[in-house]
């Protein structure tokens, strides 16, 4: 399998080449040339490997239909190393849980961070450390986050050869779990720098590094982002094992709602239905930053400015720009690498929006490919919170919260509702008392983690600085 990129740059490229790289150089993210197909008795034989065999194994094969580059068994043991019941909490890995009419919970957020990310970041440390040493190479992963990216990225490369990681955050924005779960790794190789300044001060350092060429090949800087397609290609796989508990045959269509961002996590789902997994609709959950519900109700694709995001108690959903958008719509106008790259390398930078309304491809948005779209608020969240809590005894966080209000708006009889559940309540404990009037319960290992010593820099928010601190540490 070679991949291309979404800006029309066709000169194709093995995954290990991609997975170390982040953009494409014309700007563009990276795409399969196409997309495998799993036919009925494919998908047969892949429920029973998950049945029999378990996630690992089925992880295996679903990469394997993406990566020629590893040797089988060498990808067979990565996967193995990843996905075990000691690190995700039970034989499963993504076990179901019932809510009411049909609508399922599948867990996705009992890695090491508490948050679905880790199902990815896992993965990709280990393919990182594969691949750095076959070359005998280094990575400086540099990287900003507001709260999980980060925690899944140090937790993944923590103690991993070959690898440092240079993470920026907001200075006292995180909440205190979150930072007790970062500062607290206490690992030669993650360096923690907490910026005085906010989110986009961070984002904007590690770009303006990353813009420095010179010092970015002398330092080997890299990036774990959301648009790195083996994270994408890593979520591909929960969606067949939500699917393969939910359903006893390959006749039964499922939906999934997914609480959406940077569109990463229900991309991997268009590329799972794309390989024919039967899906009836994919369901994009969004918060008060709406962007992506605009879209899918009314063509227009439009980015705010950052003053304009709204800081909401589901804030791993608070996004100006839907980073990996790029990829749907490269399908959606029929793979057009120019048109492409004049919408989102020009129209977005130019006027901030395009509008596809009235393009003949946007009727084929639910039609072909099953999309549909909702938001939930605030007072949306406490309420399903609490509901969710009295009716079934189920603690949900905000972010799953978002996700099963809109599920719960778009089911329908006879098809199971599958509603990813991307992080655990603890990470949002504010905002869970104040729907039901309690702490949420901690796993053991997380226990008083905030009077942990902690291992964090503080710096301004200024370019040399961070310059200065990477060189002096990659000696
Ligand atoms: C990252 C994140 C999201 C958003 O996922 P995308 O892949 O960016 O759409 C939702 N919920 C939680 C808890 C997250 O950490």
């Amino acid at each position: 399998m070679k991949y291309i990129s979404t800006r029309g740059d066709q000169s194709p490229k093995h995954f290990c080449d991609i997975l170390l790289e982040g953009l494409a150089p014309d700007g563009g993210l990276y795409l399969p040339e196409h997309y495998p197909q799993v036919d009925n008795v494919a998908l047969s034989r892949l429920r029973g490997i998950y049945q029999n065999q378990g996630y690992a194994d089925l992880a295996f094969e679903v990469l394997s239909l993406y990566i020629d580059d590893i040797p089988a068994a060498d990808l067979k043991a990565l996967c193995r190393k990843t996905y075990t019941t000691e690190v995700f909490g039970t034989p499963e890995i993504v076990p179901l849980r019932a809510l009411e009419n049909g609508i399922w919970l599948e867990a996705l957020s009992n890695g090491p961070t508490l948050a679905f990310k880790d199902m990815a970041m896992q993965l990709l440390g280990n393919l990182f450390e594969y691949e750095l040493a076959r070359r005998g190479e280094e990575l400086n992963i540099l990287g900003a986050t507001s709260g999980d990216t980060g925690s899944a990225a140090e937790y993944a490369m923590r103690g991993k050869k070959g690898v440092r990681v240079f993470m920026t955050s907001p200075q006292g924005r995180m909440s205190p779990f979150q930072q007790a779960q970062m500062f607290s790794l206490m690992d030669d190789n993650i360096f923690n720098i907490a910026v005085d300044g906010v989110f986009d001060d961070c984002q904007d350092m590690v770009k303006a590094v990353s813009n420095d060429l010179d010092f970015k090949r002398r330092y080997k800087i890299g990036t774990v982002n959301s648009i790195n397609w083996a994270r994408l290609l890593a979520q591909v796989v929960y969606y067949f094992a939500g699917y393969f508990q939910a359903t006893k045959d390959n006749t039964q269509k499922v939906s999934f709602t997914v609480p959406s961002g940077n569109f990463g996590n229900v991309c991997a789902g268009h590329v799972a239905r794309m390989m024919g997994l039967p899906i009836a609709r994919l369901v994009v959950a969004t918060n008060e930053n709406d962007v992506l519900d605009e879209f899918f109700k009314t063509g227009v694709y439009r980015v705010r400015a950052s003053a304009d995001t709204h800081e909401t108690s589901s804030p791993s959903m608070d996004i100006s720009k839907a980073s990996n958008f790029e990829r749907f719509v490269f399908d959606l106008l029929g793979r057009d690498g120019a048109r492409i790259k004049s919408l989102f390398g020009d129209a977005l930078g130019r006027v901030g929006f395009f509008d596809l309304e009235a393009h003949p491809a946007f009727s084929e948005v639910a039609r072909r490919y099953g999309f549909d779209s909702g938001k939930s608020t605030h007072v949306d969240r406490l309420a399903t919170i609490k509901d969710t809590w009295a009716r079934h005894g189920m603690m949900i966080d905000t972010h799953t919260a978002d996700g099963v209000k809109v599920a719960r708006d778009h089911a329908q009889a006879g098809v199971p509702m599958i509603v990813l559940e991307t992080a655990l309540p603890i990470k949002f404990a504010e905002t869970i008392v104040e729907a039901i009037g309690r702490e949420p319960d901690r796993p053991a290992k997380f226990l008083g983690i905030e009077a942990l010593p902690k291992r964090v820099v503080t710096m301004p928010a200024d370019v040399q600085a961070i310059k200065t601190f990477i060189a002096g540490h990659c000696a």
